[in-house]
């Protein structure tokens, strides 16, 4: 069990100052007085399994920090477990809760559940005091607060990031596993109100996630910041083919004191050649990186074979290019599947033929520096013409939203949460089955053709993400279940 420190970063003052953010904020500041008061004197434990890559990690520490800011004590847990056993079953918990594999969980699987669980129990019992509040991530560390609950005066909350909406044989089975520890928890939280099972219907609460906006991830970065940030983490001087012509000119642009130089028309026509679709996901089969793959080399094959190629369009579509992004699997320890879903994918791209490979790239973003890869994920979305999250399930897609929040059109998948989160042919297209690669292909096709859609799409995103999936609308209802629950 590892407590995790978090730096400090944006204060309340700093999304004030923005305009657009403004009115939520105050909105916030209004709506939680009587929920802090009623928190004051406890300590609020979020326990879950990774301190890096995926929602969780991502969303915490900004939420502790505006928490703390406000006077109130919040830390942050992470299990640890030595046993492989234990995050593959994890993992196969995770895929069952999104209804994919065969949801079979014998009694070995719960031995070692509870085992490393309660490894981790005497540490977390040094920590938390009678009248905390303790809430538990996702099923990994699940029964650790129903231990916890044993030994100390405490309610115990269970946030769920995960979903499906329609109950399956598979989903009845990992709940029907997960029954003795539900049991003991006195309130649940779910992204969507159709994720929620039958059985736990009572005491639940809906908390769609939300990014923070001036978050490393977030924050607005200059284009000569995006370009110095892809420069440096090697992306543009390997993957020439993707950035450099895009930016070659403009780089050359960049003034000693790091200022951008003026644009050349011709230059600025040129980048409509070279349209960058990219998806960033954790390396993971339901987030449908193959078959966005597919659709792409399928789009290009196409238009080589039937394209004008004198056209405009023909052109987009033979620049465009592909970046699939992830982290880099050595950093990851709860997540056992990444490692071959990358290699699946890789051999996907070396079948692939030549001049299909130069118009893709699979990056392995490093992950050990939270900072860094913040960055190259906020510089890569921003320099991005489309960005897909073409997800197989989805609870809900934090990437979605952090590149509405940049302007930027999406394509995602039907997958329940994406749907939530975007409007067809308004903050981007849905292309409802992710494994239908013609459709997808064709989605690709179309937006790549209409600029003026996407730029539209872009505006009509970013202005969602303020109205609903912001840090502070996420933290009003965080506080409100906080209070309810003391009292
Ligand atoms: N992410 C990242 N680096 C990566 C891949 C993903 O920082 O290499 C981030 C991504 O920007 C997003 C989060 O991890 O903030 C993923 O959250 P999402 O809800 O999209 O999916 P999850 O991983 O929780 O299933």
């Amino acid at each position: 069990m590892q407590k995790i420190n978090v730096k400090p970063g944006a204060k309340i003052e700093d999304y004030k100052a923005y305009g657009s953010l403004y009115s939520s904020v105050l909105d916030f500041l209004e709506q939680s007085k009587n929920s802090l008061q009623a928190i004051q004197g406890c300590t609020i434990w979020m326990i879950n399994s990774t301190a890096i890559g995926g929602g969780v990690a991502e969303m915490l520490p900004s939420q502790m920090r505006i928490l703390r800011e406000l006077g109130a004590s919040i830390e942050w847990l992470v299990i640890e477990a030595k046993e492989e056993a234990f995050f593959d079953l994890t993992k196969r918990m995770h895929n069952a809760i999104h209804g994919s594999g065969d949801g079979k969980f014998s009694e070995a699987d719960r031995e070692i559940y509870e085992s490393v669980n309660r490894q981790n129990l005497s540490k977390a019992l040094q920590l938390i005091k009678d009248g905390d509040i303790v809430v538990v991530h996702d099923p990994q560390p699940m029964p650790l607060a129903a231990m916890i609950k044993k030994e100390r005066n405490v309610p115990i909350i269970w946030r769920c990031h995960i979903g499906l909406e329609e109950d399956t044989e598979v989903t009845d089975a990992v709940w029907n596993f997960l029954s003795p520890y539900t049991d003991d928890y006195d309130h649940f939280i779910f992204s969507l109100p159709s994720y929620v099972p039958k059985s736990l219907k009572k005491k639940t609460s809906i908390i769609p996630p939300a990014i923070d906006p001036l978050s490393h991830k977030n924050r607005a970065l200059q284009l000569h910041k995006c370009i110095g940030i892809l420069y440096q983490s090697g992306i543009l001087d390997e993957h020439k083919a993707i950035l450099y012509h895009r930016y070659n000119h403009l780089v050359r642009r960049i003034l000693p004191d790091g200022s951008f130089g003026e644009v050349n028309a011709q230059e600025d026509l040129n980048f409509l050649y070279r349209p960058i679709v990219t998806e960033i996901s954790r390396w993971d089969r339901l987030k449908g990186f193959k078959e966005l793959m597919q659709a792409f080399i399928k789009m290009k094959h196409d238009n080589r074979k039937f394209g004008d190629p004198d056209s405009l369009e023909y052109k987009r579509i033979e620049m465009t290019l592909l970046i699939l992004g992830g982290p880099d699997p050595a950093f990851v320890s709860d997540d056992p599947e990444g490692q071959m879903v990358l290699k699946e994918l890789t051999e996907q791209y070396q079948a692939a033929d030549p001049s299909m490979q130069n118009s893709i790239a699979i990056l392995l973003l490093p992950l050990d520096n939270p900072k860094e890869n913040a960055l190259i994920v906020n510089a890569l979305q921003r320099s991005s013409s489309i960005v897909v999250q073409n997800s197989i399930q989805e609870g809900f897609g934090l990437t979605a939203t952090e590149a509405m929040w940049k302007r930027k059109p999406v394509l995602v998948s039907g997958a329940a949460g994406l749907k939530y989160q975007v409007e067809h042919n308004k903050t981007g297209k849905i292309n409802e089955d992710p494994t239908d690669i013609a459709s997808l292909s064709k989605a690709l096709v179309y937006m790549l053709n209409h600029p003026k859609e996407r730029d539209k799409w872009g505006f009509n995103g970013q202005s969602r993400v303020i109205q609903n999936f912001t840090l502070f609308s996420q933290l009003i209802s965080w506080l409100d279940v906080f209070a309810r629950i003391k009292t």
